[in-house]
């Protein structure tokens, strides 16, 4: 069995049909992590849908409505950028359960890996790109709730800015919200993280790997967390159709290295999630996202 706790539901897929957003990736992902003897299904665990009153600990109940009711208007689905279904909802309250067990997991092992979430576009009263509800400050303020943690950390490596997940916890003392990101990119109103990372178009391995290591050595100067949370969005790549950075296959693999290596070195529980991945070939974006598993599991067999 792995060193760790993979956390999965069939019904991730957000059932979109053709779209730039790979929606059965989660699907595919299980698959190839079993198909490639990476993993057995006894590794994964899924998760229950998230209670309706922990959305609510961070978004506002008529947004929570609108979305149970299907009364969006015109507009909320012109910036979610998706159709809106029940069955998409149900998807991202099933995400939110799981990244809030994934962080639960982390919190008894010290790391666990979400074959999903990582929805950091929406915001409290509205959600936008491709995201509805917030997963990751959902589970934040959950675990708060119930004692498991009091300081939480945010390390986003998605190639956009967290925008929702900066706006959110503006101003909480308790959570530090780390982006690094493309700045010529959406989100165009960029929300000030505790810390973000602007890089410029056409960002390489080298300058990208050594800007992340300054931020997250800067981050544990000013902030000690009792958990991570880790945003490995697969859309750095130089491939990706909306990301303009140029990162590499093994370059990615540096930077999961390097986020995991250092709260596992650091003693500090790890939560990953799987956030963007818009490669040409879907395929190059499950192969990051089964990388960062992979990488964690030698990080975790080495430490
Ligand atoms: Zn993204």
């Amino acid at each position: 069995m792995l060193p760790f706790r993979l956390v999965y539901h069939p019904g991730y897929d957000l059932n979109l049909g053709e779209h730039v957003f790979p929606a059965r990736k989660y699907h595919w992902l299980r698959d190839r992590l079993l198909r490639t003897g990476f993993a057995a299904e006894e590794d994964f665990v899924a998760p229950q849908p998230v209670a309706d009153e922990d959305v609510l600990l961070v978004h506002d109940p008529g947004w929570v409505e609108k979305l149970k009711n299907g009364t969006l208007s015109y507009q909320d689905i012109l910036r979610l950028e998706i159709p809106y279904s029940r069955q998409t909802v149900d998807a991202f309250w099933l995400a939110a359960g799981g990244t809030i067990l994934t962080a639960r997991l982390a919190l008894e092992t010290g790391f666990a890996f979400h074959v999903g979430g990582g929805f950091h576009h929406a915001f409290a009263a509205h959600g936008e790109g491709f995201c509805a509800i917030n997963d990751v400050a959902i589970a934040v303020r959950r675990l708060q709730k119930d004692g498991f943690i009091r300081r939480a950390m945010v390390i986003d490596c998605d190639v956009h800015h967290g925008n929702g997940t900066a706006a959110l916890f503006s101003g909480e003392r308790s959570v530090f919200t780390l982006s690094i990101h493309q700045f010529n990119n959406y989100p165009s109103e960029k929300p000030l993280s505790s810390l973000d990372i602007h890089l410029a178009d056409g960002t390489g391995d080298e300058e990208y790997l050594k800007r992340l290591e300054n931020g997250v050595k800067a981050a544990f100067t000013m902030f000690q967390p009792d958990l991570i949370f880790y945003l490995a969005g697969a859309d750095p790549f130089y491939e990706d159709q909306l990301g303009g950075l140029a990162l590499t296959f093994q370059g990615l693999k540096d930077r999961d290295r390097f986020v995991i290596g250092t709260a596992v070195a650091g003693k500090i529980p790890i939560a990953s999630v799987l956030a963007g991945g818009y490669a040409l070939n879907v395929e190059d974006t499950l192969t990051i996202h089964a990388n960062t598993a992979a990488v964690a599991k030698s990080v975790l067999l080495a430490g």
